[in-house]
């Protein structure tokens, strides 16, 4: 096995048990092809680890294995996948479910998502360790869990760090249908997953979108970043009087009528609002509209540290916006998926929108992302989702 040398000292986060190597730490690097499996030594020689090399990434190494004689072959693989599945076995157990099967990192599977829907398994290749692995992985995937086919979603922007190009299409079995639909907790939702967001549905909002119904009875509910209505159709199933969804993708909210009609709910009782959301909570501000529930659930404003100030500006804007829609004793759901934006830092945001919108407000209840999205306890930028459920009390 090739070798890679770290910088004296620079061995700290390894030995943490973070599975990153960053090319400023790399005193050597191997002459090994993207992908291909490399022991990792400190400055004396010694391996303490063995991972993917990444010749193009600014993680030069993502480590599969803490233990230097571990061996990473179709064996390996096998046992990471059914660590994975026996965590989720209780979700696996809906055979019409959706749920998230390898989370990356956090299983450690640096840099592969594997999502089912209902029969159907979507997989992201987003790092050179599991693009050189891929046939294995797909493989053990079919011999692991039985499922009509596999699609591939590798069009994720990370994958351009890795030197990897975008890449779609069927990797075994059937090719998937134009939409699947899935079953979460009473609901159905239509996932588009050749076109859809992500791998074609936030699974990661599960939890935290069976929430919302019960604040939902007679309610006047305001849907903002809706997609294909996750939150809501909870909001009509708990009995909400009027749900306005508003969002900028017309094709997310065709789904979302499919889904209101899928699941028998009453049409007459939604609008959809086919705008910019900053645009449309100023508007509905203007003309002195009111909501008693209110979901912010926007996509991730922030991708380098650089733009945080920016995004944050973003992030205080519509929940500024959302306090003065919402009426006394409303409760906003206002979350964030941006890993970047640490959760002290969004609820400060969150407080500062309120103070300018010139009301207050009681955190009632802290969200983060569903437990098949699991964060390794040495892998703290797994932890992306956050959110707050508050009550504006005046
Ligand atoms: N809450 C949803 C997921 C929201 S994803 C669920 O549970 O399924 C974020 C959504 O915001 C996407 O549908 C995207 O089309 C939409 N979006 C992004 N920027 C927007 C903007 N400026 N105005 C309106 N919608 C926007």
């Amino acid at each position: 096995m090739k070798q890679l040398r770290l910088k004296a000292g620079r061995e700290k986060s390894l030995l943490r048990h973070h599975p990153w190597i960053f090319s400023g730490a790399i005193a050597a690097g191997p002459d090994a092809a993207a992908g291909e499996t490399v022991g990792i030594c400190n400055s004396k020689g010694e391996v303490l680890a063995v991972g993917a090399w990444s010749p193009q990434s600014q993680i030069r190494a993502r480590v599969w294995a803490f233990d230097p004689d571990s061996v990473i072959d179709q064996g390996f693989f096998r046992q990471r996948i059914e660590q994975a599945l026996q965590l989720r076995r209780d979700l696996l157990s809906d055979p019409d479910g959706g749920c998230r099967l390898v989370n990356a990192e956090s299983d450690g599977l640096p840099g592969l998502i594997v999502d089912r829907y209902a029969g159907y398994l979507v997989c992201q290749f987003l790092a050179t360790g599991t693009e050189y692995w891929r046939d294995t992985i797909v493989d053990m995937l079919q011999s692991l869990l039985p499922c009509r086919g596999i699609y591939e979603r590798s069009d994720a922007d990370s994958r351009n760090r890795e030197g990897l190009e975008s890449r779609c299409g069927t990797l075994a079995g059937e090719d998937v249908p134009e939409y699947i639909t899935i079953h979460e907790a009473g609901l159905y939702y239509k996932v588009d997953i050749r076109h859809g967001h992500k791998t074609g549905f936030y699974l990661d909002q599960r939890d935290n979108r069976i929430q919302l119904a019960p604040l939902c009875n007679e309610a006047e509910v305001l849907n903002a970043f809706s997609y294909t209505g996750g939150f809501g159709l909870r909001a009509l199933q708990g009995g909400a009087r009027r749900v306005v969804n508003i969002d900028s993708s017309e094709q997310a909210l065709k789904i979302l009528d499919d889904n209101v009609a899928l699941n028998g709910l009453d049409a007459g009782r939604v609008d959809n609002l086919h705008e910019d959301v900053f645009n449309c909570l100023r508007r509905l501000d203007r003309d002195d509209r009111h909501f008693d529930v209110i979901v912010l659930d926007p996509p991730k404003f922030v991708d380098s540290k650089a733009g945080l100030m920016r995004a944050s500006r973003g992030y205080k804007d519509i929940n500024r916006l959302a306090f003065k829609l919402l009426r006394p004793g409303g409760y906003l759901l206002t979350f964030s998926c941006s890993g970047l934006l640490a959760p002290e830092l969004f609820q400060k945001i969150v407080a500062d929108a309120a103070l300018d919108a010139g009301c207050t407000g009681v955190i009632l209840r802290h969200y983060s992302q569903a437990a098949d999205h699991p964060v390794r306890l040495s892998f703290p930028e797994g932890a992306y989702l956050k959110g707050l459920l508050v009550r504006k009390t005046d």
